[in-house]
C-alpha cells in the first residue's frame, strides 16, 4: 500500500511512500539486530567522531532540512531551520557524551565492586507529528552514543525528514544496519516494535492515550519504556511580574507551532488584580501574530497537521464565546485561527489537551490558588511563572507538579538539560546526559581480591 504525504499548507501531495507492514518491520529489527554487535564495539571516541560528522552534516544541510520539515509539518520555514539548528547540537552534544558516560567504583570488602554503562540492544524509537526531526535526534543522539542499534518510526503524516536523516547517517560513515526508518501505520508497525521480542526498548513520544497502549503493549517482554506524551500546562502570571514582557512572550508560549506542542503553556493563570490588563495586552499581542504562508520569511504561525485534527481542535471552540480569534487565510491548507478563551479550570478546553492555537485565560486569587489550579490537571509537562519576587518564583515552581518549568522566560527546553513529564505526561527524561540512562542497563561487577 502506498502512503500520500501531504504539505498541509496546501493540502497537495509532495510525496508518495511505499508503506512497510509487519514483514518489514521485522526485517528492519533483524537488520539492526545484525549490525549491533560491531555498533556496540566501535572504539568510543571512533563513535563520537560518526556522531559529530552526522551533526557537520546537518549543518551542512540545514536548509534542504529545514525546507522538507516545513512543508511537511506547515511549519513557518524560520522556526523549521531554527529546528533543524538544535538537531545539530543534539548530535554534537551527544558526540561530546559518548566518552563520558562514565561507571563507578564503590567501596566493598574483599574486592572491587565497578558499575559499567552497557548499550540495550536493538531500540525502537516512535515519534510524533509535531516536531519530526527534532524529536527523532533527542532520541537517535543517546541511542547511538551508548552504542545501541535502531528502528525509527515517524509518524505516518511527517516521514520525509525521518527519511533524509537516515541518509545524512549513512553518508556520515554510520554503518549500514545501524539506523533503519520505517514508514508505516503506528498501529501495525508502531506496535510490532512495541511487542517484538528482539527491541530492548521503546522511546516513545505521543499521545497519552497511544503511551497507555504502549505500555500495555510493552509489558508482554518486559521491555523498557520511555514515554514522553501530552500535556495542559499553566503560564502563571502574577500581579506583581513585568506584565507586558510576559503578554508579549505569552502568544509564543502557547501558539507556536500553531499550538501542537507538548510544552504549550495552554493555560494562562493570571492573578485577579492583574487579570484585565493582562488579557487586553495578551489579544493585542495574538492579534498581530503573523498567519499564513510557511514559505514566507515572516510568518509566525502556520496550519494545523490535517483536516482530521483541524475538526478535533474545532470541537473544543465551537460555539464558545472567545475574548479573541484571529484570521486565517482563504482557500486550501488546514488553517485554525488563534482563539483565546476567558475559562474556568473544570471546563473541557482547560482539562483536555487540544493541541490547537487555543488559550484558556484563568483568573486566581493568590499563590495558594495559583498552585492548586495549576496542578489541577493529570498532567504534568511544562510551565511557566511571571513574576519579579525570586523566593515566590523557587516556591512556586518547587510545588507544580512538572517535569520542565521556567520563569519569566518561555521555554527551558535546552540540549543540556532534562526533559520530560510528571504524572500522565510520561516517564523518562530526553536531552541532558540524564538522556543516557535511558538508553542503557546499570551493570554492577565485583572483582575479589582474595588470593
Ligand atoms: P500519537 O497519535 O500518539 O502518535 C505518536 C506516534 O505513535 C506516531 O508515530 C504514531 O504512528 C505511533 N502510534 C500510533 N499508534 C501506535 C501503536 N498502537 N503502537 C505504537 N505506536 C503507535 O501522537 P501524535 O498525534 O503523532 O502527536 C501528538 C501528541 O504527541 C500530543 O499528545 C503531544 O502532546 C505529544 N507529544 C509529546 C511530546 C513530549 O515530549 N512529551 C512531544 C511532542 C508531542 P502514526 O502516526 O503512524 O499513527
Ligand atoms: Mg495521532
Amino acid at each position: 500500500m502506498t502512503l500520500t504525504v501531504l504539505n498541509p499548507a496546501t493540502e497537495e501531495p509532495i510525496a508518495e511512500l511505499e508503506q512497510a507492514g509487519v514483514d518489514e518491520a521485522d526485517e528492519a529489527v533483524a537488520r539492526a539486530g545484525a549490525a549491533y554487535p560491531a555498533w556496540r564495539s566501535v572504539a568510543p571516541a571512533d563513535r563520537a567522531g560518526l556522531l559529530r560528522r552526522l551533526a557537520t552534516l546537518v549543518e551542512e544541510n540545514a536548509e534542504e532540512l529545514a525546507q522538507i520539515e516545513s512543508r511537511n509539518v506547515g511549519k513557518p520555514i524560520a522556526g523549521a531551520r531554527a529546528e533543524v539548528g538544535m538537531v545539530a547540537q543534539v548530535f554534537h552534544f551527544y558526540a561530546g557524551a559518548v566518552d563520558k558516560h562514565r561507571g563507578h567504583t564503590i567501596p566493598v570488602a574483599g574486592g572491587v565492586a565497578a558499575t559499567f554503562r552497557e548499550p540495550l540492544g536493538v531500540v525502537g524509537l516512535i515519534v510524533p507529528w509535531n516536531f519530526p526531526l527534532n524529536i527523532a535526534s533527542w532520541k537517535l543522539g543517546p541511542a547511538l552514543a551508548c552504542g545501541n542499534t535502531v528502528v525509527l518510526k515517524p509518524a505516518e503524516l511527517t516521514p520525509l525528514s525521518a527519511l533524509r536523516l537516515a541518509e545524512l547517517c549513512l553518508e556520515a560513515g554510520i554503518p549500514e544496519g545501524v539506523v533503519g526508518v520505517l514508514v508505516g501505520k503506528g498501529s501495525v508497525v508502531g506496535q510490532r516494535l512495541v511487542e517484538h521480542p528482539d527491541v530492548a526498548k521503546v522511546g516513545f513520544t505521543g499521545s497519552t492515550e497511544v503511551g497507555r497502549v504502549v505500555m500495555q503493549g510493552a509489558s508482554g517482554t518486559i521491555k523498557r519504556v520511555t514515554l514522553e506524551l501530552g500535556g495542559k500546562s499553566a503560564n502563571v502570571v502574577f500581579a506583581d511580574a513585568d506584565l507586558e514582557r510576559a503578554a508579549a512572550a505569552a502568544p509564543y508560549a502557547v501558539f507556536d507551532n500553531a499550538g501542537q506542542d507538548c510544552c504549550a503553556r495552554s493555560r494562562i493563570l493570571v492573578q485577579r488584580s492583574a487579570y484585565d490588563r493582562f488579557l487586553e495586552l495578551f489579544v493585542e499581542a495574538t492579534a498581530s501574530l503573523k498567519v499564513g504562508d510557511p514559505a514566507n520569511e515572516q510568518t509566525e504561525m502556520g496550519p494545523l497537521i490535517s483536516a482530521e485534527h483541524r475538526a478535533k481542535v474545532s470541537s473544543y471552540v465551537d460555539g464558545a464565546p472567545s475574548a479573541f480569534r484571529g484570521d486565517v487565510p482563504e482557500g486550501n491548507g488546514f488553517w485554525f485561527p488563534c482563539t483565546v478563551l476567558e475559562a474556568s479550570n473544570d471546563d473541557r478546553v482547560a482539562q483536555e489537551e487540544v493541541f490547537g492555537p487555543v488559550a484558556a485565560v484563568i483568573p486566581f486569587e493568590d499563590e495558594a490558588d495559583a498552585i492548586r489550579i495549576a496542578n489541577d490537571t493529570p498532567f504534568g509537562l511544562s510551565g511557566s511563572i511571571w513574576t519579579r519576587d525570586v523566593s515566590r518564583a523557587l516556591r512556586v515552581t518547587r510545588a507544580i507538579e512538572a517535569g520542565v518549568l521556567s520563569v519569566n522566560a518561555n521555554t527551558s527546553v535546552r540540549v543540556q538539560t532534562p526533559f520530560g513529564g510528571f504524572k500522565q505526561s510520561g516517564f523518562g527524561r530526553e536531552l541532558g546526559l540524564e538522556a543516557l540512562d535511558g538508553y542503557s542497563e546499570l551493570k554492577s561487577v565485583f572483582i575479589s581480591t582474595e588470593e
